[in-house]
């Protein structure tokens, strides 16, 4: 017999694929924790509490009745797509059709990240923030489409400027990713935005795709609006939503797209073909989550906005100003002058044990900040903040 051996090449979709940029941070942080050193990861986005006990429970109790071990329906229990509506509603005062407005996720990234392959063809045009959650590029990569950044700058309150995008890339153009409350910059849409990128979108033939996994997170009294609160959003759009943040449900996998019908048909006709839906069991479980509603992520909101004060009050305190996030459980932290965000990054690491993400790794604009998360108990925030107050002196600059 001829040996013929197997090639391990990647295909060219892969090589696509964004090196991943934290593993130098990664590294350092094992080896260090190797040493028995006290390492604070302010570097994670997922959430440190536990989810709470009702949820639990209601997970508990529906995993021992047999009923819901078997494949689950490809659309979600119709029970659970009411149960979202009616959520909905309540919070937006937008109504959707549960049968074909709504469709549920195993976590908004699985249907972020199918979402290209539902609706461009090779070659088409997604146009992707920069800074953003790295999921929106790989997904147009894996998906054959050409990803083309919008800068979110400071000085535009980290909003696009769609009418920047020239001819001849709009023209290809076919998506557009936003993320508000977003991460990593913590910034949220003003009403005016959304209305201008639903107008903008109409006029040229664009789907929107808003991932509002922080809607939930915000601070000082203010409340995010879903895309689909403005008036034809419905014809343009799609929002994705999360159980994962707001009610510290990360591991259990549960998320749900809504908006556009015609989008939510072609989104559901992928998944079908690659998996078979989420345990029902956790269905049960989220349903009983939405039903409880701002009652239960309340006190979770109160409790980041507690440790967004002692943080951003601590480095103000040593004369490094910040701008107080209004939403998520992030802060997009300026680098002193004199620092790359990756320097800074292996700056906090060596002398001060602290973990933080460079804002490179979230795109090119992300550059010039780091980005720390604050899912750590305020006892671990103050001490963060003691180590860095022994290295600052050695700052110059901001
Ligand atoms: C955490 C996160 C998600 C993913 O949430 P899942 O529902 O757990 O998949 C999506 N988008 C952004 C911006 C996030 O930070």
């Amino acid at each position: 017999m001829r040996h013929k051996p197997v090639s391990f090449e990647p295909p060219e979709r892969l090589k696509k694929l964004p090196p991943y940029l934290f593993v130098e941070v990664d590294r350092r942080k094992r080896e260090l924790r190797a040493q028995g050193k006290d390492v604070i990861d302010l570097g994670v986005g997922d959430p440190d509490l536990p989810t709470p006990d009702f949820i639990i429970e209601a997970l508990a109790e529906a995993a021992r009745d047999p009923k819901n071990h078997r494949y689950a329906l490809d659309q979600g229990l119709p029970e659970l797509r009411e149960t979202f509506a009616r959520w909905f509603e309540e919070r937006f005062r937008v109504q959707l059709d549960p049968h074909e407005e709504i469709l549920p996720l195993i976590g908004s990234k699985e249907g972020i990240a199918h979402l290209p392959l539902s609706f461009l063809n090779p070659g088409d045009v997604a146009l992707v923030p920069d800074p953003c959650y790295p999921v929106y590029k790989s997904a147009v990569h894996l998906a054959g489409g050409v990803p083309h950044l919008l800068p979110l700058l400071g000085s535009a309150d980290f909003l696009p400027d769609l009418d920047s995008v020239e001819p001849s890339i709009l023209e290809k153009s076919r998506l557009l990713f936003l993320n508000y409350p977003n991460n990593p910059t913590a910034a949220v849409a003003p009403r005016e935005f959304f209305e201008k990128a639903v107008a903008w979108a109409r006029g040229h033939g664009i789907l929107i795709a808003q991932d509002a996994a922080y809607s939930e997170m915000t601070f000082d009294g203010e409340r995010a609006l879903s895309l689909l609160e403005i008036e034809g959003a419905r014809e343009t759009a799609v929002e994705f939503h999360s159980l994962s943040k707001t009610y510290n449900m990360t591991g259990w996998r549960i998320g749900f797209a809504v908006g556009n019908r015609e989008v939510i048909r072609l989104l559901g006709k992928v998944k079908s073909n690659i998996d078979s839906g989420i345990f029902q069991a956790v269905q049960l479980a989220g349903k009983r989550a939405l039903e409880e509603g701002r009652a239960a992520y309340e006190p979770l909101v109160k409790i980041y906005q507690k440790r967004r004060n002692l943080f951003i009050r601590g480095l103000e305190g040593l004369g490094w100003n910040v701008p107080l996030p209004k939403a998520t459980f992030y802060c997009w932290i300026p680098v002193p002058a004199g620092y790359t965000s990756q320097e800074l990054a292996m700056k906090l690491l060596e002398e001060a044990q602290i973990i933080v993400t460079p804002g490179n790794g979230f795109g090119p604009n992300g550059e010039g900040y780091v980005r720390a998360s604050l899912t750590l108990r305020e006892e671990r925030i103050q001490e963060a903040l003691r180590r860095i107050e022994k290295i600052h002196t050695h700052w110059h600059g901001k």
